[in-house]
């Protein structure tokens, strides 16, 4: 390799080839920490044992280890390299769904993110820079990243890597942005028949709400959503309700549209409220995903990787949107990749159900963990090695955000 610039072609070959031997010198060991994973499964900020055993697998490699970073017990940093130059960020998702087990496959994220770091530091010896491996609790409810993100953890880093195990091959997800919205209707208490007049029936405020929904449902534009549920209808059928709350779920194509719809659903409940003499409380609960911003740079040069192992990747089907996710908050701020590798065909349903979460722990589930760690190290490689590659996905992302994309 050169010793000043970037590396030349059939140096960077020579690295990808180093990867590929690395990763598959630890085949054994990282088909076992996803069986691990898989057979213990801890839902969001519970991933104790999770975190214990990746950080053992990485510091067994002379990662530097950090637990408990921003204040979560079951997040890590992990870091091999340093000073001053390019930093790259692998992500490694581990908790599992209440009752389901790995229904949403998390158990291959990790075990893919950790080969990726692991094969990526022996090819490189000492790396150019800072290679890290972040471990991300609570994706399924709470949203680690989203800490992670407000604690400065992705400050200063050229881009996140990650992969999700699907029922697609898509190089990207096209994942909204969402947000829960409480609302409460404050009425007053009386008795149906015996002081009616002087009630004013806070579950009936509710209802109206509901309908004025469906009404505004009609015309909003594609990826927006509101799915609500009541929670507190009242107390006795013989009280005029003086309080009912509904929660509600909001989802937008875009961070920006979110906040529109957030802006709507506001004014619907205000004037729910005026028209039926209530009033009426409305706040955010939890954190906001924000949308899904592809790097397309990054994930065509994971595409590419990938597709030596035989794996092709396409573009999400148009208009198609899968749910949101905590890493929406990471892709907003820097390059990021956030990929769909299937481990079961669409036709056999979707992830977060026992089907899926036996796919998590098959043979094809095998075969795409081995894959992705591959693909996922090469391009992390290109990252830290390819000061071109560094630059023209932050140009990317700029232009994404000036278009508010
Ligand atoms: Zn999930
Ligand atoms: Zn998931």
């Amino acid at each position: 390799m050169p010793s000043a610039g970037p590396p030349a072609g059939d140096a960077l070959e020579a690295v990808y080839e180093r990867i590929r031997h690395e990763v598959a010198a630890r085949a054994v060991r990282l088909w076992d920490t996803a069986l691990a994973l898989h057979r213990d499964p801890e839902p969001a900020y519970e991933e104790h044992r999770a975190a214990r055993r990746l950080t053992a697998e990485l510091a067994r490699e002379g990662f530097r280890v950090d637990r408990g970073t921003a204040g979560l017990a079951t997040a890590f940093t992990a870091s091999a390299g340093g000073g001053r130059g390019p930093r790259v960020a692998l992500l490694l998702e581990y908790d599992a769904l209440p009752g389901l087990g790995h229904a949403c496959g998390h158990n291959l994220i990790a075990a893919a993110g950790l080969g990726a770091a692991l094969a990526l530091r022996a090819a490189l010896g000492d790396p150019p820079g800072t290679l890290l491996a972040v471990g991300t609790p609570a994706e399924e409810r709470g949203g680690g990243k989203v800490a992670l993100v407000e604690a400065g953890v992705f400050d200063g880093v050229d881009a996140a890597l990650m992969v999700h195990p699907g029922v697609h091959s898509w190089s990207w997800a096209p994942l909204t942005a969402s947000a829960q919205v409480r609302v409460g209707f404050h009425g007053r208490a009386a008795h149906p028949t015996g002081n009616p007049t002087d009630g004013i029936d806070a579950l009936g405020a509710l209802v109206q709400l509901f309908n004025s929904l469906g009404v505004l449902h009609r015309r909003l534009p594609a990826g927006s959503h509101v799915q609500g549920i009541v929670t507190d209808g009242g107390r006795a059928t013989n009280i005029v309700p003086e309080y009912a709350e509904g929660l509600f779920g909001l989802r937008g194509a875009t961070t920006a549209a979110l906040e529109a719809l957030s802006g709507e659903l506001r004014r619907c409940a205000e004037g729910t409220a005026a028209a039926t003499g209530t009033g009426v409380t409305v706040e955010r609960v939890g954190a906001r995903y924000e949308h899904f911003r592809d790097s397309p740079v990054l994930s065509g040069r994971f595409a590419g990787h990938l597709a030596r192992a035989g794996i092709e990747l396409t573009e999400p089907e148009a208009g198609v949107y899968l749910g949101s996710s905590d890493i929406g908050n990471v892709s907003t701020r820097l390059p990021a990749v956030h990929p769909f590798v299937a481990v079961m065909d669409a036709a056999g349903g979707s992830d977060h159900t026992p089907a899926f979460a036996a796919a998590a722990a098959s043979h094809r589930g095998r075969r795409v963990l081995l894959a992705a760690a591959e693909a996922l190290a090469c391009t992390a490689a290109d990252v830290l090695l390819r000061p071109e590659v560094r630059a023209r996905a932050w140009a990317a992302l700029r232009e994404r955000a000036a278009a508010g994309l």
